[in-house]
């Protein structure tokens, strides 16, 4: 992934991503090859229960929601505030990629493939798309036992859900935060560490949205470093990423390490470390559901 800060002109920035994106497999939505399939429509994936059942209470039970909860510092993670707060974490990828096109924002006619298959654990041989689930599964947990709401745009491997239409889940669901879960790959297998991606200001449609998804970003990348004990690789902004592109509520992407580095790929997949990741993205997230939005 691309960790060159904001000082990287985007042109380069986007040089780089596609050779970066010839190079290896997953890296959020860069498909290349990923595994054929039939085109067949699926129909869009609604919000699931839980959402729904959020919604209809929020309406009928909270008669002035509030964007943000003022700043209160060290809030209770059961406040009313944070508990009427939804969050949507989608776990990148599936078992097989669609190639099929699909435009890569509101405002461009550049198309790239709806969504791809991701990654393969250089050692474990496990698929991103699996482990992308395994983490996803263990921020869900660590977020409901502090009575944080979430949906999930995924909770299978079968599915066809394009980047576009993932975002789209979010905006739907009128989620607070989308953090969307990855994992890395690299053509050198000793580059490793987590790393962070959120919206580019810089870029039109996605403005309105910029400055919380970066403030979330921060957050939680700090947060994974001290539940990980590693530094990582730090925030990157992106302007090329469908899933952010369409993205109508505050979201960030969680690079959670490298699957081609044969240490990283393990570690990935013991229980202990998973769990620390889950920590340190589900305190991110609860500090920025805590938070004054920078935006306003
Ligand atoms: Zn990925």
């Amino acid at each position: 992934m691309i960790v060159g800060k904001r000082a990287m002109p985007l042109v380069a920035m986007g040089v780089l991503v596609l050779v970066v994106g010839l190079l290896v497999a997953c890296g959020g939505e860069r498909a290349g090859v990923a595994d054929s399939l039939p085109a067949v429509e699926t129909p869009v994936v609604s919000v699931p229960p839980t959402a729904a059942a959020v919604a209809v209470q929020e309406k009928e039970l909270v008669p002035m929601p509030t964007a943000h909860a003022a700043e209160t510092g060290a809030a209770p993670v059961e406040s009313p505030a944070v508990a009427r707060k939804l969050v949507m974490l989608d776990p990148g990828h599936q078992r097989h990629g669609n190639n099929a096109p699909e435009a890569v924002g509101p405002d461009t006619r550049e198309v790239k493939p709806k969504v791809s298959s991701g990654t393969v654990g250089v050692r474990t041989k496990k698929p991103e798309y699996v482990l992308n689930l395994e983490v996803s599964q263990l921020v869900k947990a660590e977020l409901v036992k502090r009575g944080i709401e979430v949906a999930m745009t995924r909770e299978s491997h079968e599915v066809d859900i394009s980047n576009k239409q993932r975002a789209e889940m979010a905006n739907e669901a009128g989620a607070a935060l989308a953090v969307r879960l990855h994992a890395d790959g690299d053509s050198s297998p000793k580059t490793s560490g987590f790393s962070v991606l959120y919206p580019s200001a810089a870029s039109a449609a996605l403005k309105p949205i910029a400055a919380d998804s970066r403030q979330a970003a921060g957050f939680i990348a700090e947060r994974l470093k001290a539940a990980t004990g590693t530094g990582g690789r730090g925030l990157s902004e992106r302007s090329d990423l469908s899933g952010f592109n369409w993205s109508k509520v505050p979201v960030v992407l969680v690079e959670l390490g490298f699957m081609t580095n044969p240490e990283e790929d393990e570690r990935l997949s013991e229980a202990e470390y998973q769990q620390k990741l889950a920590i340190g993205i589900a305190d991110g997230i609860e500090r920025f559901l805590n938070a004054g939005s920078p935006a306003r």
